[in-house]
């Protein structure tokens, strides 16, 4: 299933949170970070693409659970029953804006990319995907879990590792 994320709307913290919720069991190849082994990760069942460094294909050329894509430049076709991640306007572009270290200001890369923010969300965030807030992620994060979990048809296990993580850690998890 496909994964669609604005960026910095909580992706890779929802992906490592469901790797650890089933142990942490994540292949990697040497030293390599994730992004860099161009494979899948996979942790019990769940298994994860992350398009751009894996297959670069819609669709994954194996079976995973998720696959991620930004659909950046509006090119994906709409799909229903997909999963969407976001995250309040300005917050999610103020992020943004200090994660590429812009040479504009924050008011005017604000004003820039707001029309591209409106048009991602009015086109992905809609009644017939499964629609994660960023807020929800951090605050409510077992129940949003258990809904991508069970969206996703995968076995629910143990949820104690939460407990572990404090709210204003999430980011970092
Ligand atoms: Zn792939």
């Amino acid at each position: 299933m496909l994964i669609l994320t604005y960026p910095r709307s909580g992706h890779h913290l929802l992906i490592n949170l469901l790797l650890r919720h089933y142990g942490s069991e994540v292949v990697t190849e040497g030293k390599k970070t994730r992004t860099q082994c161009r494979q899948v990760l996979k942790a019990g069942p769940f298994k994860y693409c992350e398009i751009y460094s894996h297959c670069g294909v819609v669709g994954c050329n194996e079976a995973v659970s998720l696959q991620k894509h930004h659909d950046f430049d509006f090119k994906l076709p709409y799909q229903k029953g997909v999963i969407v991640q976001y995250r309040k306007k300005e917050e999610c572009l103020m992020s943004y804006y200090e994660y590429s270290q812009r040479k504009i200001t924050r008011k005017e890369f604000l004003k820039k990319m707001t029309p591209h923010y409106e048009k991602w969300i009015n086109k992905w965030v809609t009644k017939d995907n499964l629609c994660i807030d960023y807020h929800d992620l951090v605050t409510s994060t077992e129940d949003v879990l258990v809904k991508v979990l069970n969206y996703l048809d995968l076995p629910l296990r143990d949820m104690d590792f939460l407990k572990k993580i404090p709210i204003k850690n999430r980011r970092k998890a």
